[in-house]
């Protein structure tokens, strides 16, 4: 039996956004405790396609609650590269994207939407030379700035440098809350007891657990999605490009190149199939002939939180003092790891947030009885 231990805030979630909250903890001088049931970012946030678009054309926000998020996330994410050595150390890489439009009815709306996503009209003439991978005929284009990274290695040097703040990863499965009706005193593990001034639940998909431990509903389920690793052979065209339906092409900087993804309601299956590799590889292939050349090196599968409206939930649980939400992130949880985070740093060491307004994410929104 491991000992129990009192920490400042004890966070449950060894993904980015556990991580991350851990890390704006420590800034601040606390000494959070990651708490982890499998292996740091062994999830979506160690798999993911680690692309920081400011604006995913397949997934508009109709609520505009996200941009203020994204836009703060996209600068703090600048300003960490270089503080911990990003290029170095998580293959952090600014590169242009092209947003395509399959047909005259796409193109429209993306046009309509290139304020929106952060993106800049490319005339039809132009763009074989400014999107070098499509070969194929296109409606439309916009070229988006953005950056990409590997997930995997950026949560890894997240939590390093949170630990060298004061932060501290256990290894252990939560079972429950320990607390009394309307409060949360620190968390169950199936190996002892963790107390804490303050609680974060940041589980991703299997945050639904939470439901029951919060007496909160917390609809949030997983959407399965899947990457294929491709060997090139010959050096590939610099930057990628994105479909209006979340279909993605990217040069890594490690030369080889990552397609995906799908978006698969499949519960909590994480296994790679051969049917979502054809379909990711047949659907690229009506922009790129260039795929059909390269080599299958690796194919990976996990699961985004995604949360009952969209939006992440991110604050406190209502009616239970000490207790806080963060998950939901859905399809953007790298890019809006680092906003979050802060945000949420904020909250439970001041009560209030100074750089983004959390009142769209808050995890009451849902009401007792969804
Ligand atoms: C194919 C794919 C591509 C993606 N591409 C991008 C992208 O390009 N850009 C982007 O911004 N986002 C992307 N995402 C989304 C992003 O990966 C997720 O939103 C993000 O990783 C979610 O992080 P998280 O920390 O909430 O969850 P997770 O990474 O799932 O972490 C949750 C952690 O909690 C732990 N846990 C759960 N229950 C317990 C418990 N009871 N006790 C202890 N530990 C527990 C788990 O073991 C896990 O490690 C992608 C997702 C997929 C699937």
């Amino acid at each position: 039996m491991a000992p129990n231990q009192h920490v400042d805030v004890a966070i449950v979630g060894g993904g980015v956004i556990g991580i991350a909250i851990a890390y704006f903890l420590a800034q601040r001088g606390l000494e959070p405790l990651v708490i982890e049931g499998t292996e740091v970012a062994h999830g979506a946030s160690g798999k993911s396609a680690g692309l920081l678009s400011p604006g995913l054309p397949h997934d508009d926000d109709e609520t505009g609650a996200l941009p203020p998020l994204l836009a703060r996330s996209v600068a703090l994410h600048g300003a960490l590269a270089e503080l911990l050595d990003g290029p170095a150390t998580y293959d952090y890489t600014p590169y242009t994207t092209c947003l395509v439009a399959m047909d005259e009815d796409e193109a429209a709306d993306l046009h309509a939407r290139a304020e929106h996503l952060k993106a800049e009209p490319i005339p039809l003439a132009d763009i074989p030379e400014r999107c070098p991978w499509l070969d194929q005929p296109v409606a439309g284009a916009l070229a988006q700035p953005t950056a990409q990274i590997d997930s995997a290695k950026f949560t890894e040097r997240l939590l390093e440098s949170a630990k060298s703040m004061g932060a501290s990863l256990r290894m252990g499965r939560a079972v429950g809350l320990v607390g009394g009706a309307d409060y949360v005193d620190g968390v169950e593990l199936s190996d002892g007891v963790v107390t804490a001034e303050a609680t974060v639940l940041a589980m991703g998909p299997w945050s639904m657990r939470a439901a029951a431990w919060l007496d909160l509903p917390v609809p949030v389920r997983p959407l399965k999605g899947q990457i294929v690793h491709l060997d090139p052979s010959v050096e590939p065209p610099a930057g990628g490009f994105s479909d209006m339906h979340g279909h993605y092409v990217v040069t890594r900087p490690t030369g080889l190149v990552h397609v995906g993804a799908t978006e698969e309601e499949e519960g909590f299956d994480a296994e790679p199939s051969a049917a979502a590799r054809e379909s990711i590889l047949s659907t690229l292939a009506r922009f790129t002939s260039r795929l059909g050349e390269m080599r299958v090196v690796n194919q990976t599968a996990c699961l985004r939180p995604l949360s009952g409206d969209g939006l992440p939930l991110i604050g406190a649980a209502p009616g239970r003092q000490g207790a806080y939400v963060a998950t939901g992130h859905g399809r953007k949880g790298i890019i809006l790891s680092l906003a979050t985070g802060e945000a949420m740093a904020e909250l439970i060491t001041e009560g209030q947030t100074s750089e983004v307004d959390l009142t769209p994410f808050d995890p009451a929104r849902f009401g007792a009885d969804q």
